[in-house]
């Protein structure tokens, strides 16, 4: 082991014991931001308005990962896993939100090109060994030197919005002590331009989603992974999202996220009918909603800003079009659902960090709701620009063409409502 990668595992140990530590203080909920997150604020603004927003309809239309603009995320400090650690840090959980509103309002596409990897990371940190941490995180995003980027790889094509349909296997070879995992994962946001990537695999059929472990493969190392077909996006098309294949692909015994003896348990208390803490993917979308619907968010207040800076300009019949009720009467509704959806997110952002238990599924609200903005705040942002607003001349169609993603991944506007009906009711809604 190099002494480079010694200080890195040592510092990220640091870094763990640091949210540990805040995990363990409590932060009643306020929405007075501290000065740090009002300054951590206006600085991602800058690199958002000064960085992304100048680049952002060039990378969309090359539809390629724009590494010159993470380099430069990553050259002053904001891609790195000592930023998102700085970010996951804070006790009062509205850093993180606050960080991705500003990033997605740069640009989205940008934005998921930055946070892409933050879901991997929320795998390995939510079910990762100590070790794992220490070890896998900082692989996940390299150094400033030799960048990486990571994936999160559950959906297969016949498994979306039901993650028990996994069909992707991982078997124990205790010839050799390795998993052997085979299948295919689809919609993979970084597949197969990743180093690390955590792959959802069943190891149990019978039991279903609770047979399930995350697993890392890393492609430097591992033999058998390939990505499959990039797909061609309606939006978010600066972000790389493609099909991965794992044939025979070969790993480690310690490669399962929480280490194999913790597994090996856990499969038996579900085979004697005793409970388990749930499934591998469920897990990581229900900590990473409220960071998604802040994204959202970033795309919402976009187009909401453009469109009243145009409708103060832009005169028809001898006067600025926001001095008919129709357009200001929609401004205000845009602004009014933007802080509506904002203080769902924080709140969830807030419970979340604060091991508040979602007993009303509120990570699936704030996502659900901050999606439903984005999309029609980002309509309406078209309608108020008219013919300007259909064209590719003009940021807000992208805004549009990005923010439905926020409808469908991460559960579909459905299963959010799904989810949430099951929780106030206590019944198996289907
Ligand atoms: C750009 C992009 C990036 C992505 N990134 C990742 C990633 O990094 N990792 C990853 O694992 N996945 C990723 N995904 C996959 C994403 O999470 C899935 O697309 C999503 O979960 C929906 O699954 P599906 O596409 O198979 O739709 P389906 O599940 O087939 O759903 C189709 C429609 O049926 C509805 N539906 C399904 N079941 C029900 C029900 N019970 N009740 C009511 N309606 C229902 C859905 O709401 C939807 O409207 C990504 C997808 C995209 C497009």
């Amino acid at each position: 082991m190099s002494s480079s990668t010694v200080s890195s595992t040592e510092a990220a140990d640091a870094a763990v014991e640091a949210i540990s530590n805040a995990a363990a203080q409590e932060a009643t909920f306020s929405l007075a931001l501290t000065q740090d997150q009002k300054d951590l604020r206006d600085w991602v603004h800058g690199f958002a308005a000064d960085v992304m927003r100048p680049a952002a309809h060039e990378w969309d239309e090359k539809e390629k990962t724009p590494w010159p603009v993470i380099q430069e995320a990553a050259k002053i400090g904001l891609y790195g896993w000592e930023a998102l650690a700085q970010f996951f840090a804070d006790p009062t959980g509205l850093t993180l939100p606050i960080v991705n509103e500003e990033l997605f309002w740069g640009d989205a596409g940008i934005g998921m090109a930055i946070m892409g990897t933050g879901l991997a990371v929320a795998a390995i940190f939510g079910q990762g060994s100590g070790e794992q941490i220490g070890e896998w995180i900082p692989r996940c995003f390299g150094t400033e030197d030799d960048l990486k980027v990571a994936a999160f790889c559950s959906s297969e094509p016949n498994a979306g919005s039901d993650v028990s349909a996994v069909r992707t296997t991982a078997k124990f070879d205790e010839a050799t002590g390795e998993w052997v995992l085979n299948g295919q994962k689809a919609w993979a946001t970084n597949g197969g331009i990743s180093d690390v990537h955590v792959v959802i695999a069943s190891v149990d059929r019978e039991l279903g989603s609770r047979g399930h472990a995350a697993f890392i493969v890393p492609m430097s190392e591992a033999k058998g992974i390939s990505q499959g077909a990039k797909v061609s996006k309606h939006g978010l098309r600066a972000s790389h999202t493609a099909d991965v294949y794992l044939d025979d692909c070969r790993i480690p015994a310690g490669y399962v996220l929480g280490g194999k003896e913790k597994l090996d348990e856990r499969l038996a208390r579900v085979r004697e009918g005793k409970k388990s803490k749930g499934n591998a993917s469920m897990a990581t979308f229900e900590a990473s909603r409220p960071t998604v619907g802040a994204q959202a968010l970033g795309i919402a207040r976009a187009a909401y800003e453009y469109a009243l800076d145009y409708a103060k300009e832009r005169e028809q019949f001898g006067k600025k079009i926001v001095e008919n009720q129709a357009i200001a009467f929609t401004l205000a509704r845009m602004k009014m659902e933007i802080d509506a959806a904002r203080l769902l997110v924080w709140r969830a952002s807030w419970m979340g960090r604060n091991q508040v238990p979602f007993e009303n599924a509120e990570g699936s609200m704030s996502k659900l709701k901050a999606g439903e903005v984005a999309v029609w705040v980002s309509e309406r942002a078209i309608q108020i620009l008219g013919g300007n607003g259909y064209t590719r001349e003009f940021p807000v169609e992208r805004f549009h063409r990005d923010a439905k993603i926020y409808d469908i991944f991460e559960g579909t506007a459905e299963i959010q409502q799904l989810v949430i009906s099951r929780a106030i009711s206590g019944m198996h809604i289907s």
